[in-house]
């Protein structure tokens, strides 16, 4: 087993990932900037070291002081978490030229995965559907038209390389198109350093639908079932995601599953990984992208399944193989999670920065909470705008949903103006309570054409 490991990020997940290593043995450092000195994930940790100023750019993806950091510290291996180095295979590169393990996929995976263009390319050449769309990045508007044409409207921009919701144009119609095209392309460029764009046919009222996977360094790769995530806010970004999809046909289940298991295997996944899809009105899936890292909303596979995914991944890296087989897995129960954010409902979601006051947290059975937030904590303009993840497990969906609903009602944050009260009114209201939803429920409900 690992004998320490570096956590490269901050907030919740650097908590959970802590956690983990010290529930295996495993000595944790953290590294945090200036103004995270009195986050908890660095009075947590064993070992923490100060990686720079508080912007991301200064501290978390600041390549040279973090490699630095893994340097001094004698760690053996880093656990990237999600979002900054994740899914850089340059930063899995220069671990590996230092000697220090990657508690992720071989860099060839994150290549092969790395861009939205490439990764549906591996899909198709297993026999795996993907979202009907250009060939590639489309080079210029001209072909942009030709391409839109041929699917039939409407259609989406989507940045290659892009991620976190960002970089994603509605088209409807061709008069449209030029003025997108335009947005989406600089957009792409300021976010991910690069103008690539590609088309996709926009699936109407689609359900998001991912499999996570996880394979050893020994050829075995199985799933652990599904997610359902289509409570997404208006950029895109996920708000409650559950497991298991529980109208999902069975017989749908499995053949997404093996879809993922054999897209994974395809490019030589190893450790932890997620096959997402969109799943139609007719329960047709189509492959949309592959996130080659833990993923925000693992828990609730966790709670469902049984399996702590950041044990296995730890142990994978170790050189251990997997310690069940696909038949070993089964789903018990529902579990959901909440993204609470620091984003005021009454001001569009914007931002909210300042000293946390108060915070009484929900508790009670099956009621689980990630976070690196408490009251005298200090939520800086720096970084992703989540507090913390409210986790509930119920015997059923209905459970489920109400347990959700009371952890709501009880979890009281001060200072900060939360999203919690948006969350109540949502998770209260009909459509959410009865599961009819698709992706496009949350700006409905906002527009108030959901109840
Ligand atoms: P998940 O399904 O795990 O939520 P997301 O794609 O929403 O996946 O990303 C999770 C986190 O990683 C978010 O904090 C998001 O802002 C960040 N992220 C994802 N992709 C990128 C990217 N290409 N560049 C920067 N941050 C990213
Ligand atoms: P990101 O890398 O930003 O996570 P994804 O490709 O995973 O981008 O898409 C994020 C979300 O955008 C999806 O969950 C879905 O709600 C919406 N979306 C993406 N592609 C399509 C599509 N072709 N048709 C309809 N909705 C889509
Ligand atoms: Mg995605």
């Amino acid at each position: 087993m690992l004998s320490k490991v570096l956590i490269a990020n901050r907030g919740e997940i650097a908590c959970r990932v802590i956690r983990g290593c010290r529930e295996l043995g495993i000595k944790s450092v953290a590294i945090y900037s200036e103004v995270d000195r009195e986050s908890l994930h660095v009075k947590i940790a064993d070992e923490a070291i100060c990686v720079g100023a508080g912007s991301n750019t200064d501290s978390y993806l600041n390549l040279a002081n973090v490699l630095m950091a893994c340097q001094i510290s004698g760690a053996e291996a880093v656990h990237p978490g999600y979002g900054y180095f994740s899914e850089r295979a340059n930063f899995a590169v220069a671990l590996e030229s230092l000697g220090i393990k990657f508690v992720g996929p071989p860099t060839g995976a994150i290549e092969a995965m790395g861009d939205k263009a490439s990764a549906k390319k591996a899909a198709i050449a297993c026999g795996c559907p993907v979202v009907p769309g250009s060939d590639g990045s489309v080079p210029n508007e001209t072909e942009a038209l030709a391409v839109a044409e041929q699917i039939g409207y409407p259609i989406l921009l989507k940045a290659v390389a892009g991620g976190g919701g960002r970089g994603i144009r509605r088209v409807d119609a061709p008069e449209e198109l030029s003025a997108l095209w335009k947005m989406a392309q600089a957009e792409a460029q300021a976010s991910f350093g690069s103008g690539e764009i590609l088309i996709e046919k926009c699936i109407v009222g689609p359900r998001h639908v991912e499999i996570q996977v996880i394979g050893d360094s020994f050829g075995n790769m199985i799933h652990l079932g599904e997610r359902e995530c289509s409570i997404q806010n208006l950029r895109h970004q996920k708000l409650l995601e559950e497991a298991p999809y529980a109208d999902l046909p069975s017989e749908v289940r499995q053949k997404m599953g093996e879809a993922a298991v054999r897209v994974a295997s395809s490019v030589g996944y190893q450790n932890a990984g997620t096959v997402e899809f969109l799943v139609d009105e007719n329960n047709d899936f189509y492959f949309l992208e592959m996130n080659t890292r833990l993923q925000v909303e693992h828990p609730v596979t966790e709670q469902v399944t049984g399996v702590d995914l950041v044990h296995l991944m730890l142990k994978i890296t170790s050189g251990l193989p997997l310690p069940m087989s696909q038949e070993d897995v089964t789903i018990s129960g529902h579990s959901i999670e909440a993204r609470i954010t620091a984003q005021d409902p009454d001001k569009d979601f914007a931002p909210s920065t300042g000293l946390i006051t108060g915070w009484r947290a929900p508790g009670g059975r099956n009621v689980r909470m990630e976070t690196h937030c408490y009251a005298g904590f200090s939520v800086s303009p720096f970084y992703d705008p989540l507090l913390a993840k409210l986790i509930v497990t119920g015997k059923d969906r209905y459970d489920a949903v109400v347990k959700l609903q009371t952890a709501l009602q009880e979890f009281e944050i001060s200072g900060i103006a939360t999203n919690i009260p948006f969350l109540r009114r949502l998770v209260a209201s009909e459509g959410y309570v009865s599961g009819q939803f698709d992706t496009g429920y949350v700006p409905r409900f906002l527009a108030g054409e959901a109840e």
